[in-house]
């Protein structure tokens, strides 16, 4: 039984790790979190998204990208946050600089409303003047600076001080929904960001998850593709349903290669192990040994996701066993 009870009532609860039901408000978390954190952030750092301002820790230099970020692609952001700061690199430069010169950056960049550049200019002034050159460390003493509202705020405190609460936007909140059944309700997805967030480690964890949203979570999900590190966990994938708050329609996407690899997951997970037959047979009617879809395809299947590090076969008695790899 899962940890995570939403509830506080045990009786509700059933033997599943992903018993939800947000009619009852009852979702829970996997149970083994650690192993969920960890998946994560391995595939994280294993490789992702070379943005420059995630090589640094400078809260001025993150408050730059964040803000120009909200209006714009980040791919486009790159150009424009290195010029801007190589012409102001610090708050000092920019405080000093002309208004009219940091608003014409902003309008020769398309970078969104000017009123943007205006705030990070007097956000820049505040810093030197109000707070001594030294950026507030905290969620709430940044969203004292003009213009930075929660969301900036956390950002900056998560990837400047490693100090911030766990994000949720859009995109965090369709993994939440789509992986461990987080109904669609601000509450709950507060409550499972911040709980699936490893204590102390806003900084990478926040960078990870959306990343996961950005790259594999997509509104079009890319599972495989993308190497999703939760798809052991994740009841879409078991269940073939991807739709979420912002995809209220199943995407369209290629799907019955992805739908099996997904039905070979969720079965395993109900299961230790299993003989290839036994597993062929509970994941398609239609299956036959020696058919077309019989041994060989499900084999062909399984050594995908043993190549993906999701499935472990092994031989016993001369038959071949699946299981999940744990
Ligand atoms: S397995 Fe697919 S649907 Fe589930 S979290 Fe990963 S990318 Fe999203």
């Amino acid at each position: 039984m899962s940890e995570r009870d939403r509830t506080g009532d045990s009786d509700s609860n059933s033997d599943s790790d992903f018993d939800s039901s947000p009619d009852d408000e009852t979702w829970t978390l996997p149970a083994d979190l650690e192993a969920v954190r960890e998946a994560l952030v391995d595939w994280y750092e294993g490789d992702h998204r070379d943005f420059p301002w995630r090589r640094t820790d400078d809260p001025y230099e993150i408050l730059v990208s964040e803000v120009m970020s909200q209006q714009t692609q980040l791919g486009r952001v790159v150009d424009a946050w290195e010029e801007f700061t190589e012409r102001w690199p610090t708050t000092a430069a920019l405080a000093d600089a002309d208004r009219a010169d940091v608003v014409g950056f902003w309008t020769s960049h398309s970078l969104g409303y000017n009123n943007r550049a205006k705030y990070l200019h007097e956000a820049a002034r505040q810093v030197e003047e109000e707070f001594d050159g030294v950026f507030p460390r905290t969620p709430d003493g940044l969203q004292e600076l003009m213009g930075v509202g929660p969301y900036t705020a956390n950002a900056v405190a998560s990837f400047a001080f490693n100090n911030g609460d766990a994000v949720v936007d859009t995109n965090v909140k369709r993994v939440c929904y789509r992986a461990f059944d987080v109904p669609d309700d601000d509450a709950a997805f507060e409550d499972a960001a911040s709980d699936l967030m490893p204590e102390g480690r806003s900084r990478v964890w926040n960078n990870a998850i959306m990343e996961l949203g950005g790259i594999a979570c997509q509104q079009t999900p890319r599972c495989d593709e993308a190497g999703c590190p939760w798809r052991e966990w994740c009841s879409a994938y078991a269940s073939g349903d991807f739709t979420a708050p912002d995809v209220p329609t199943q995407p369209a996407f290629e799907g019955s290669r992805r739908q099996f690899r997904g039905r070979v997951v969720g079965t395993l997970r109900e299961y230790d192990d299993l003989e290839l037959d036994t597993l062929g047979h509970r994941i398609r009617v239609d299956y036959a040994p020696d058919g077309e879809y019989g041994r060989e395809w499900l084999r062909g299947l399984l050594s995908d996701l043993a190549d993906d590090g999701l499935v472990t076969l092994e031989t016993r008695d001369g038959e071949t066993v699946a299981s999940l790899r744990r």
